[in-house]
């Protein structure tokens, strides 16, 4: 660590020399072999990227939202699918610490700070996205704790988590309010991998699924009880929220550099493609929109950090604005760069899957307008 930076804080300096080194000249070789080697994770867990958002006490950063802001626009910009890797772990360092009266909260703790297990979060399910509330993997009780039963979809570091937070309906039919959060080991007899998806891009994200065949936990692995479970999970959500407009920033700024030191190399018609004003303006209009995205995350960053009302509101707008600007000033970027801006050796075209991924991560740019249009209207 640097002495000179603050308790808790990342090393800037040795974030860019990992993701020189250990992140950028891998990731295309990532994106053919559907999945980030395990030692990658260790390496970032030994700068402090496993251990972003648990309190200094329990040996993590602490960071607030604002910082994390930066941190995450940092890694995506080497690579947005392994940036989005690290939030749902972070996410559920978070929750661990949260949970005073977890019984294995110290010692899960250690081993997620530390790297040595990876977590993931598991809502979503084949049938159940958008309408989270209306999961049917169930937890029944049992003598000795409960038994799960059923199937996650597009689950993130589905490859590597050894520590799941799996969310299951204890009362179907109840919706949301018999929904529980259960810690679950991924080693669990019973919990099956699936995957990893064939998708667009981005592929190290580790997106899967798993399914549970009637796996048996312990009473002591309720996380969340049912009436509570549910609204941390929407906590859990929101936060996340505000990091996926991280990302987009990440790769917009990326494209954006990437497509302005190449219209300022390349020659055409006897001039820099960067004196054609109609490039020129391309590129400005994408400026503005990083410049907007930029400014409105930061917004809900400080929203959610202070707990200020209308934060959900807030925060939808980020989300809603950052995706729509990071897919299109890809797009544009790409334009820019001519027919070079589709090879898998530029980021770009990796990016631009990345920032598809931005409308769906932590609830759909449609779920966004629904909650604009809640406060708009009802
Ligand atoms: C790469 C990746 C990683 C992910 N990681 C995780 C993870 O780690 N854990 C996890 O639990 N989930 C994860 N997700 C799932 C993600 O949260 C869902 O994709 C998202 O909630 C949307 O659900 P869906 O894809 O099932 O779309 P659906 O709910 O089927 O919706 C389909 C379309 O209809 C729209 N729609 C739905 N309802 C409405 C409505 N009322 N009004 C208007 N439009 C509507 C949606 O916006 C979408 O465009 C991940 C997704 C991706 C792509």
């Amino acid at each position: 660590m640097n002495q000179a930076l603050p308790e808790g804080a990342i090393d800037d300096l040795a974030l860019r020399r990992f993701l020189r080194t250990e992140v950028e000249p891998h990731a295309e070789h990532w994106e053919h072999d559907r999945r980030v080697p395990r030692a990658v994770f260790d390496r970032a867990a030994e700068i402090g990227l496993c251990a972003l958002m648990a309190p200094y006490e329990d040996g993590g950063r602490g960071l607030r939202l604002p910082e994390l802001v930066d941190v995450f626009k940092t890694i995506a910009y080497g690579d947005m699918g392994f940036a989005f890797a690290l939030i749902p772990h972070n996410n559920l360092c978070a929750a661990i610490a949260a949970s005073d009266d977890y019984a294995h909260r110290d010692a899960l703790l250690a081993r997620l700070v530390t790297g040595e297990a990876l977590g993931a979060f598991l809502l979503t399910e084949p049938q159940a996205g958008t309408h989270a509330s209306s999961i049917s993997t169930t937890a029944v009780e049992t003598a000795t704790g409960w038994r799960l039963t059923g199937e996650k979809a597009w689950i993130t570091n589905a490859p590597h988590s050894d520590i799941l937070r799996v969310y299951a309906q204890t009362e179907p039919g109840s919706g949301s309010r018999g929904i529980a959060a259960f810690i679950v080991e991924a080693s669990t007899p019973g919990v099956i991998r699936l995957g990893p998806y064939d998708m667009l891009g981005s592929h190290s994200i580790g997106a899967g699924g798993f399914r549970f065949e009637d796996a048996e936990i312990g009473t002591d692995q309720m996380l969340s009880p049912p009436g509570v479970a549910y609204r941390a999970a929407m906590d859990s959500i929101g936060l996340a929220r505000v990091l996926v407009c991280a990302l987009a920033l990440g790769v917009l700024e990326r494209a954006l550099d990437v497509a302005t030191e190449r219209v300022k190399s390349r020659h055409a018609f006897g001039a820099r493609l960067a004196d054609q004003q109609g490039l020129r303006w391309l590129l400005a209009d994408v400026s503005t929109d990083l410049e907007a995205a930029r400014a409105l995350t930061m917004n809900a960053a400080r929203a959610i950090d202070e707990d200020l009302p209308g934060s959900m509101v807030t925060t939808a707008h980020a989300k809603k604005f950052a995706a729509r600007a990071a897919t299109r000033g890809l797009e544009q970027c790409m334009q820019a760069l001519g027919a070079d801006g589709l090879r898998q050796s530029h980021p770009l075209a990796r990016h631009l899957a990345g920032a598809k991924m931005t409308h769906y991560l932590d609830g759909s740019t449609e779920a966004q307008n629904l909650v604009i249009a809640k406060a708009l209207f009802d």
